[in-house]
């Protein structure tokens, strides 16, 4: 085994890491964690700290660190066959077999599943997926995609495009034309105080409307949306919102687009976000939970109102012009039958409604009354709990996303790692389904811990 040592100098000489402040990290400033293993809710560093993963990586360790049923599965298949291609055609037992697993489970009314590696790919493909709709529709103007502010969808140049965080725009040129963003469905944050939730959605959706007008209906080709705003915040939508939505889009003809790359298999307790909320898409993005991230595997399932036009473009153009090389890669294929298997067999999804609820419960009973919470929310395995400065006004602190690393540093010390959410006062909590009633109250206990040191 590499020294510790030699592997941080490697590591702040040669890793080019993600969403990581550069110079500080050169700098050696910004912290470095090497992890070595995991179990279960718990990963493992190589200084022999446990902690509780209170993020399950990136909202999609879904089963859990160390599944020998998954990684038995991707052994078997990579001894056996690790790669061949899916173009033309081609398939294996494992991308076969999961395709039928996927639209098994899919919303009603979908008819294809295309595979790809991540969500940010997917949505690339969804979008060209739209444009190609509309092309043999006959509506080449059609073609301007309708996204929220504080929406997430990747950060590709599409992708990034989609997402509604300056962050991931600053300096990148980015959002590219024809995309448009509208207002966020979060109502902490909604523009009057005494604003009722039913009022906040008809804003929502007067706003959209208004949008649509601007621009001019004929030009505007689909909405992307994820049925629980993410790494914006973990926001569930206000009542009546998602109703609202479809009935203007449906009055424009515009496509709905579910990224459901955090709610997909499981973590808001259902299936699916877009049958909790009754969504009716057109496309649906998925990633993370679809292997539990044991292997890179995305996807886009296809309504059949588009599937039929896509087969019309086909016969009138040839060949359907769009793959990846990894698309439907066999080891993330068999990564994903063997965890949808175990998602199935441990009652993950149950698990999601009980133990998230308790999350939330224990989480508001923890810290709900402290002066610096504005409140705790969340859906299934999702929680969130935002900070201010101040509670009668709802401000911010200063500058706005100073405190909650705060707390979240003063978490790890104790074991615990929660999420500081992008341009925001919000801890974020999307723990593996698999989470128990005690890791959930340790959690919320930890929670208050910190928060008391940081803020008194
Ligand atoms: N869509 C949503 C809703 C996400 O949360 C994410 C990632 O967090 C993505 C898309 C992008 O997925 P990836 O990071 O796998 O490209």
């Amino acid at each position: 085994m590499i020294a510790n040592d030699q592997l941080a100098q490697w590591d702040r000489e040669n890793f080019f890491h993600p969403s990581t402040h550069l110079a500080q990290f050169d700098r050696g400033e910004a912290p470095q964690r090497i992890i070595t293993g995991g179990e279960g809710s718990h990963i493992i560093d190589r200084d022999g700290n446990r902690l509780l993963d209170g993020f399950a990586g990136l909202y999609c360790v879904n089963a859990g660190y160390g599944r020998k049923e998954i990684t038995e599965a991707i052994a078997k298949q990579a001894d056996e066959l690790a790669y061949f291609h899916s173009y033309a055609g081609h398939g294996t037992e494992a991308s076969i077999t999961l395709s039928k697993m996927v639209m098994d489970r899919a919303p009603e009314g979908m008819a294809r599943v295309y595979f790809g590696l991540g969500g940010s790919d997917a949505n690339e493909t969804n979008i060209k997926l739209v444009w190609y709709y509309n092309n043999i529709r006959g509506l080449p103007e059609k073609k301007k995609i309708i996204s929220r502010w504080r929406g997430y969808h990747g950060s590709g140049l599409m992708s990034g495009s989609l997402t509604g965080l300056e962050l991931f725009h600053k300096k990148f040129d980015l959002p590219l034309s024809n995309i448009v963003h509208t207002e966020a469905p979060f109502y902490y944050r909604r523009p009057e105080a005494d604003m009722s939730e039913a009022d906040f959605t008809a804003y929502l959706i007067r706003e959209l409307e208004a949008l649509i007008e601007r621009e001019g209906p004929e030009t505007i080709a689909a909405f992307i949306g994820e049925p629980v705003l993410g790494t914006g915040g973990i926001v569930p939508p206000p009542e009546g919102y998602w109703e609202g939505v479809q009935e203007v889009l449906a009055r424009h003809d515009i496509l709905m687009i579910a990224d459901e790359v955090i709610t997909g298999f499981g973590r808001l307790g259902s299936m699916f976000g877009s049958d909790h909320y009754g969504i009716k898409p057109d496309l649906i993005t998925i990633a993370k939970g679809l292997t539990s991230a044991y292997a890179p595997l995305s996807g886009s399932i296809v309504g059949q109102r588009m599937w039929d036009v896509l087969c019309q473009g086909t016969d009138e153009h040839g060949v359907f012009g769009h793959g990846w090389t990894y698309s439907a890669h066999p080891i993330g294929a068999a990564a994903g039958v063997a965890n949808l298997k175990l998602i199935d067999e441990l009652g993950l999804v149950e698990n999601a409604t009980t133990v998230g609820a308790h999350l939330r419960r224990a989480m508001t009973e923890a810290v709900g009354d402290h002066v610096n919470v504005g409140e705790v929310r969340g859906e299934g395995m999702l929680c969130a709990v935002e900070l201010t400065s101040d509670r009668a006004t709802r401000a911010s602190f200063d500058p706005m996303g100073s405190v909650a690393p705060k707390v979240v540093a003063a978490m790890l010390k104790r074991g615990v790692i929660a999420r500081a959410m992008p341009q925001a006062d919000m801890l974020g909590f999307a723990p593996p389904l698999c989470l128990t009633t005690e890791e959930a109250d340790h959690i919320a206990a930890v929670t208050a811990e910190s928060l008391k040191e940081v803020l008194g």
